[in-house]
């Protein structure tokens, strides 16, 4: 297999060494209407790549929590890249993903490409036996090349889509999903566009896929591919996020969370190369709906990342409160109590539909569906109560403070230091570094990541309403409340446990 890679590119093992892996890619990234030379050194960008190198520290940390043993290379690599063959992988995955919410306060960026490679490995099996194609073996050869380089992988998905009501062949214009443009021997190319991709310039290669059910008519949208990140033909669009210049500016208090950020940047693709080797499905079309259902019941519960940022969210609110000198009063407790309710409801949907994962045909473990929309479907509302709240314990200071540079100014500063105290045994400053960071996970950079991606990541809400309606099993319980009604129940008789299917099948399976 060719790789495409530097033969000198050694195994990423630590934060440090994946920062500088990113370097001198001659990426062609548009920010403020200019090149970016280099995003490890943007100050507005650098902040998403700590992120990410936490997940690298943490697989040193924790190696038991954040890396596995390499099926394909005997090595160790991070759990991001590992394909789940236990229920415990999966619950595993959500373990790592709160850790990571709860250090970073942000998003990231890693579960999208890894949700991918999971839902991929069983469908590919699946799509081979039924078609005598040979996906499934090719990525297994791209996984082990990711393996060996410990690698990180963005997942493309999400298309510009255009009029929401059409199917991709019938748009107006026939990019506005990303489609086949050309096909040679050795490959094909992809012509469109992706948005909101996350991590998609932190990593080194992205997993272009279809965004929902496709059609006949749809065949050349139906493509899945492999593409390094520094492609011929890709350019990167940066997603402005709330306050973002703030971290262009001098100091580090006003920014809120000065490490960590996430990021988001719109993908074009214009005749990007794919060659053979790296292409997981080309127009199987019937296959696109499957893909998209599987990948959404292991991303839905990745969410349980939300409950890690909450728990940095709740820790704020809980400080501002005991900086006012009120941690006892019982309106705060109550309201604190509120928030941890929320958040760890968010948390037990998730790791509850990891726990009732189960294996597919190709021996990859998927997690519960109906539990994982439940999950995501909390996540659309929850973190938002939770933001409520944090800014109601805040009180208005969170969106009224004056800037770093007032405190520092030999007039007004001392003022501020006098006028903005809370509990006379804190300093000023602490306070006003607390409020920040209220005000940058509900309102500024990382509101991004904690409000509306909780809102759209992985699906909008109707999304995930779909199917759970799907997955209800309604006729079931309709005849379970005759039964107890005492309405006859004509020509049925009780399903017993071991006849159930669907969702009921998963909860009542013993052991
Ligand atoms: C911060 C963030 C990070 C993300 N990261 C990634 C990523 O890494 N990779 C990726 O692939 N995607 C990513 N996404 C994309 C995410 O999956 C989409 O935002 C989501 O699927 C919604 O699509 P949209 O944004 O185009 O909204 P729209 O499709 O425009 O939806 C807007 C509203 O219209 C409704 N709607 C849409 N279509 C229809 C229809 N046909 N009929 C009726 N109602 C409809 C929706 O339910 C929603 O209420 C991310 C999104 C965000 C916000
Ligand atoms: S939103 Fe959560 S699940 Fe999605 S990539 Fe970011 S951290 Fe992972």
């Amino acid at each position: 297999m060719t790789t495409h890679i530097d033969s000198k590119l050694k195994k990423i093992v630590d934060g440090n060494d994946y920062i500088n892996s990113l370097r001198n890619r001659d990426l062609e990234i548009y920010l403020f209407g200019e090149l970016v030379k280099e995003p490890v050194d943007h100050p507005m960008i650098r902040p998403s790549i700590n992120a990410i190198a936490q997940t690298y520290d943490l697989a040193i940390k924790a190696p038991e929590l954040a890396s596995v043993i390499s099926p394909f290379t005997g090595e160790r690599v991070s759990r991001f890249l590992h394909v789940c063959t236990s229920a415990n992988d999966l619950v595993l995955q959500n373990k790592m993903q709160r850790k990571l919410g709860q250090n970073t306060g942000t998003c990231f960026q890693r579960c999208v490409g890894m949700d991918a490679f999971n839902s991929l490995y069983s469908v590919t099996y699946e799509m081979d036996e039924a078609k005598g194609t040979n996906y499934h073996e090719k990525l297994k050869q791209f996984l082990t090349v990711m393996h060996r380089y410990n690698f990180v992988v963005g997942g493309a998905m999400t298309d510009v889509k255009g009029d929401r009501s059409l199917a991709p062949h019938q748009q107006a214009d026939p990019d506005l999903f990303v489609h086949i443009s050309k096909r040679t021997k050795d490959g094909v190319y992809i012509t469109g566009a992706k948005a909101h991709q996350t991590g998609c310039i932190n990593s080194h290669w992205m997993l272009v896929m279809p965004t929902m059910r496709l059609g006949e008519g749809d065949k050349d949208y139906a493509i899945i591919g492999a593409v390094p990140v520094d492609a011929k033909g890709i350019t990167y669009i940066y997603g402005r996020q709330s306050c973002d210049t703030r971290s262009m500016e001098e100091g580090n208090i006003d920014v809120g969370n000065a490490q960590y950020g996430g990021q988001e940047a719109m993908v074009i693709f214009e005749e990007v190369f794919i060659p053979n080797e790296y292409i997981f499905m080309d127009g199987e079309y019937d296959y696109a709906a499957m893909l998209v259902e599987r990948f959404t019941a292991y991303h839905r519960r990745s969410y349980v990342c939300k409950s890690g940022v909450g728990d940095v969210l709740i820790g704020a609110a809980a400080n501002i409160a005991e900086m006012n000198g009120i941690p006892k009063a019982s309106h705060i407790k109550d309201k604190l109590v509120e928030m941890t309710h929320l958040n760890e409801t968010i948390y037990a949907t998730g790791i509850a539909a990891s726990y009732q994962g189960f294996a597919t045909k190709s021996g990859a473990y998927i997690c519960d569906d109906m539990l994982a929309n439940v999950c995501k479907h909390h996540v659309t509302k929850m973190p938002y109560e939770i933001g409520r709240l944090a800014q109601d314990l805040a009180g208005g200071l969170v969106a009224t403070l004056p800037s770093e540079q007032e405190f520092t100014h030999p007039k007004v500063g001392k003022l501020l230091q006098k006028y903005l105290k809370g509990k006379a045994d804190v300093k000023t400053e602490d306070r006003i570094r607390i409020l920040r960071l209220i005000e940058n996970m509900t309102l500024g950079r990382n509101a991004v990541g904690y409000l509306t991606e909780s809102m759209h990541g992985a699906g909008s809400p109707q999304a995930q309403r779909i199917q759970i309606g799907r997955a209800m099993q309604l006729e079931y319980k309709k005849r379970l409340a005759k039964v107890i009604a005492g309405i006859e129940v004509a020509g049925d008789k009780e399903v017993l446990v071991e006849e159930m299917t669907g969702y009921f099948a998963r909860v009542f399976k013993l052991g």
